[in-house]
């Protein structure tokens, strides 16, 4: 049987972090299988729902890099099907028209509370004939009255439920517009899914469905529920996959490393490219307990896949932030080289790129700290005997640049870092860089002895 899953957001305007492990472990799932992957919009609440919020789906999806298969299904198209598959259900007894009206069940449901502590619709409509003319109605399903509605979860086991304790639920509202619970059956019939896996607070919904299910005579798909990730609370704006790209600068490989080890494990690995977690991914490996959510391994993860994808992979991601900070690279030899240098040292591609800007800007100010320490008296002639060094190399690489400073620091008998602090605070603006000689090296001949001189008069000038 081809593996068939889907991931089935409403817009809401923001990807939850919970909903995108909920797309990953799917495509996972597909990828690992050779199956397929299958975008299905829940976009029936029309008044909620906006164009740009289906947008914001797509855009996080596709920057994770969860691309789907085929058209995407969207719930609004398909209203027609779900009444068509309603009058089914209604004409064989499957279902059926409740006109009960709020006002009734807002009654019925207080006086079950006072007596039996629960409230279920108490199926007054449910073998009454239907008179058209009693207003508007919904339609419910005929749930059993008797027995166990039971599941073999993939990732929980068993779970049971009494059919006493379910609910002759709504399936179509007394707009025409389905509910989730009955939308979602029609729709993984249709589209023949053959596995559904989600967020364990759709467990108790599982029973609803399996109940339509039953009404319609389709076999369900096997069922597997991950549990929940806690400590993701409304702190620094929403836990959506937006803040964590633009605040923090993750790549997609950290975000999705990090979220698939929140409620899946391999053994004790924590770090995997794309293509080993399609590799290894099973649904077995889907925890059972909740998983906690930790800001500091999720940056963790992030460094050490700053580290690992290649620097094609980096540029894709970086190149626009750069742009964004009036830089515009290209994907070339030189940048490669430079990400190189950068990704050792950063957390983050914020970081890549505010860390690099002095390659391209002459620094406005020096840090107070790195003149108070690094520079003095002697620095004007230092730097300006380095600058003399520079000017005359001929093959620009990183060996000449270093006999440069070398020449430099024998000449005045100092220790190489009394040449390379200041001429640091000079190029870069403060005593914090990577090595000198890359730096100087990024930065260029003509502009490194401009710098040094920028550096000299500053001095001269105190
Ligand atoms: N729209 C539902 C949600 O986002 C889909 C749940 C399901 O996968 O069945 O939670």
């Amino acid at each position: 049987m081809a593996v068939r899953v889907r991931f089935a957001p409403s817009p809401t305007g923001f990807m939850h972090l919970g909903n995108a492990r909920t797309a990953l472990f799917n495509w996972l799932f597909a990828r690992h299988h050779g199956g397929e992957f299958i975008l299905r919009i829940e976009d029936t609440d029309r008044e909620r729902h906006t164009e740009e919020a289906v947008e914001v789906i797509y855009d996080s999806l596709r920057w994770l890099g969860l691309n789907w298969d085929g058209e995407v299904v969207r719930q609004s198209t398909r209203l027609a099907r779900y009444h068509e598959v309603a009058e089914r259900l209604i004409a064989e007894g499957k279902a059926y028209r409740c006109t009960c009206s709020r006002e009734e069940l807002e009654a019925k449901k207080e006086a079950m509370m006072d007596t039996a502590n629960r409230t279920c619709y108490d199926r007054t409509c449910r073998d009454k004939a239907f008179d058209s003319d009693a207003g508007p109605y919904v339609v419910r399903l005929k749930m059993p009255l008797e027995g166990e509605s039971t599941f073999e979860d993939m990732v929980q086991g068993t779970i049971t439920k009494r059919f006493d304790d379910l609910d002759d639920f709504i399936m179509l509202r007394s707009d025409g517009m389905p509910t989730y619970q009955f939308a979602v059956v029609v729709d993984d019939v249709d589209m023949a899914i053959t596995h559904v896996i989600r967020g364990s607070d759709h467990i108790d919904n599982t029973h609803d469905q399996l109940g339509i299910y039953r009404a319609l005579g389709a076999n369900p798909p096997r069922f597997g529920h991950a549990p929940r990730i806690l400590g993701l609370s409304k702190r620094k704006g929403s836990p959506s996959v937006e803040y964590y790209r633009e605040a923090l600068g993750l790549l997609p490989e950290g975000l999705n490393n990090y979220i698939a080890r929140l409620g899946w494990s391999h053994g004790d690995d924590e770090i995997f490219t794309m293509a080993q977690l399609i590799e290894a991914f099973d649904v077995t490996g889907i925890n059972q307990a909740n998983g906690q959510f930790d800001e500091e391994k999720l940056i963790w993860v992030n460094e050490q896949q700053l580290r690992l994808v290649s620097l094609h992979t980096l540029a894709e991601h970086v190149l626009p932030i750069y742009a964004r900070h009036g830089v515009s690279l290209d994907p070339s030899d030189w940048t490669f080289k430079l990400l190189e240098l950068m990704r050792k040292r950063a957390h983050d591609l914020n970081e890549i790129v505010t860390d690099s800007l002095f390659v391209f800007r002459a620094p406005e100010t020096y840090d107070e700290d790195s003149v108070a320490k690094h520079f003095s008296a002697q620095t004007p002639a230092i730097l300006g005997a380095l600058r003399t060094e520079i000017e005359a190399i001929q093959s620009w690489d990183e060996g000449t640049i270093e006999a440069a400073f070398q020449r430099v620091a024998e000449a005045h008998q100092l220790k190489m870092g009394k040449v390379a602090q200041p001429a640091r605070v000079a190029i870069v603006g403060k005593a914090q860089s990577p090595g000198i000689y890359e730096v100087v090296w990024f930065v260029g001949k003509a502009e490194t002895c401009r710098r040094l001189a920028a550096a000299e008069a500053f001095v001269q000038s105190r």
